[in-house]
């Protein structure tokens, strides 16, 4: 029996979900078939011959191009039965029911993903699979199934300080959080509980892909201290085997605080950057969000990472219903002041909050100020600044930023048409922007969202930066 496992999107990186249920599913007898996609065409022939399809929805991005796909699929193939699963299948699941997909998983998904696999197989009743179900089992990970996903070399690829490139392998530790920060598509999910996946099944993970040619690290873990312990493992057999290998990992603000010695200990084990969600310079924004930090701790942990020579990629969402203008100016002030220009990609400029269903922000207190509808073809609520000038701004600042995109300017260029942009909208006079000297800094091919994607012109422009045109071809085959 086949099954097809489709990741449309997961900002560059080889899929760990689609991987880890190949393998459950291949040694289960299942034939197994991986379209990752971002960055390969889809493969109707593939759909033809399977007898389930799973779609991954790990990502709003992502969860967008598969309610464009599964139509299609139902369209060629009206009797498959169709799963999704991941962090925006449960928020969404009327939505993809009335697609076409009759199951709905979330959470730890392996487990209910096989089973409904041996039941289509088996002819057995499918009805305890029929309601959505978020699983928080602790599961027994195997080594993730990779060889049937596009070579590493086609993913979002490290480009070092040096200006040397990297192939890059992509590896999780763990799955979901324990925070409940109340703009982030893992906690109406995961509910503050993580899963990790065993130290064995990690390093496995990685010794295969740096067998496959990965030059580079990265974990895709929410947030990799989670389980400091566990990182700290991990690390130390990684390093032990493979000594010299450079790496990087996403970790809250919070968390780089508090374990300052493990961080430390870190950079002598070849840590190149950490990704870390700031969002915001104005605590009644970090406040709302309840990010659990402040401005000042974003500063004192950058300059924590510095003094360690480990490099920080902040990741913003300066865009939310309690941004005002004059914070907006204060967010590119510091960046100019902690000579970070170089360190932001400038989508982080320009992103606006989301607010996809289960978002705790929709239950805001002062939500009639700002809260919309809910648009299930754009899987969010709409929201309106209550001062309309921040949402032009926003705007004007998204259109310079593509654009730049577009011109292929580098972040310096295109930071100084932000800082133009802004400061002539909100004061009328644009104030000497001291260029820097363009420090480099390491950096992925395909940016990072933490928590905070980008609105679709910039979805789609990102995805090009990898060189997919899979949006182009669902339409053509439409
Ligand atoms: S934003 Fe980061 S730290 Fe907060 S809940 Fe989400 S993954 Fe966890």
């Amino acid at each position: 029996m086949k099954v097809v496992l489709i990741s449309p999107y997961e900002i560059g990186r080889q899929p760990f979900a689609l991987a880890q249920p190949a393998a459950w599913l291949e040694r289960d007898g299942f034939d197994v078939d991986c379209i990752d996609l971002s960055v390969e065409p889809f493969q109707l022939d593939s759909i033809i011959q399977a007898d389930v399809v799973s779609v991954h929805l790990a990502m709003h991005a992502g969860a967008r191009l598969a309610a464009d796909l599964i139509p299609q699929i139902v369209h060629r193939k009206p009797n498959l039965t169709i799963c999704v699963y991941g962090l925006y299948a449960p928020v969404n699941d009327g939505y993809f029911r009335s697609l076409g997909c009759e199951f709905v998983f979330g959470g730890e998904a392996e487990s209910d993903i096989l089973s409904l696999c041996r039941a289509v197989r088996d002819g057995s009743s499918l009805s305890e699979l029929r309601e959505t179900r978020i699983s928080m089992e602790k599961l027994a990970f195997t080594r993730p199934l990779r060889s049937l996903l596009p070579e590493l070399s086609r993913y979002s690829r490290l480009t070092c300080a040096d200006g040397t490139e990297k192939t890059t392998g992509f590896v999780e530790a763990s799955r979901g959080c324990k925070h409940l920060c109340r703009h982030c598509p893992v906690v109406p999910v995961y509910s503050g509980a993580f899963r990790v996946v065993s130290t064995d099944v990690v390093l496995s993970d990685i010794r295969q892909q740096i067998e496959a040619g990965a030059e580079h690290i990265s974990f895709g873990d929410p947030d990799f201290l989670n389980g400091p312990g566990h990182a700290r493992r991990i690390i130390d057999r990684f390093q032990q085997e493979f000594p010299g290998m450079t790496w990087d990992a996403t970790i809250k603000i919070e968390h780089l605080l508090q374990h300052e010695n493990l961080i430390s200990r870190f950079s002598e084990q070849n840590c190149l950057f950490i990704t870390s969600a700031v969002e915001s310079v104005e605590d009644t924004v970090l406040d709302k969000l309840d990010k659990g930090h402040t401005a000042e701790d974003f500063r004192k942990a950058l300059l924590l990472l510095r003094r360690l020579a480990i490099s920080m990629q902040p990741t913003f969402v300066p865009f939310t219903p309690w941004t005002t203008l004059e914070g907006y100016l204060e967010l590119l002030r510091q960046i100019v002041k902690l000579e970070l220009i170089d360190g932001v990609a400038p989508v982080q400029l320009s992103i606006r909050l989301l607010l996809p269903r289960g978002s705790s922000l929709v239950d805001s207190e002062d939500r009639e100020e700002w809260l919309g509808l809910f648009d299930s073809k754009m899987l969010g609520y709409s929201w309106r600044h209550s001062n309309s000038r921040v949402d032009t701004l926003q705007s004007s600042v998204q259109e310079w930023v593509i654009s730049a995109m577009d011109q292929n300017l580098d972040r310096m260029e295109t930071f100084a048409g932000v800082w133009a942009i802004a400061h002539q909208y909100i004061e009328g006079k644009v104030p000497e922007l001291k260029r820097t000297s363009g420090t480099k800094v390491p950096q992925m091919s395909e940016p990072w969202y933490c928590c905070a994607e980008p609105t679709e012109n910039l979805r789609n422009q990102t995805m090009k930066t990898i060189g997919s045109d899979s949006t182009d071809e669902i339409h053509a085959i439409a």
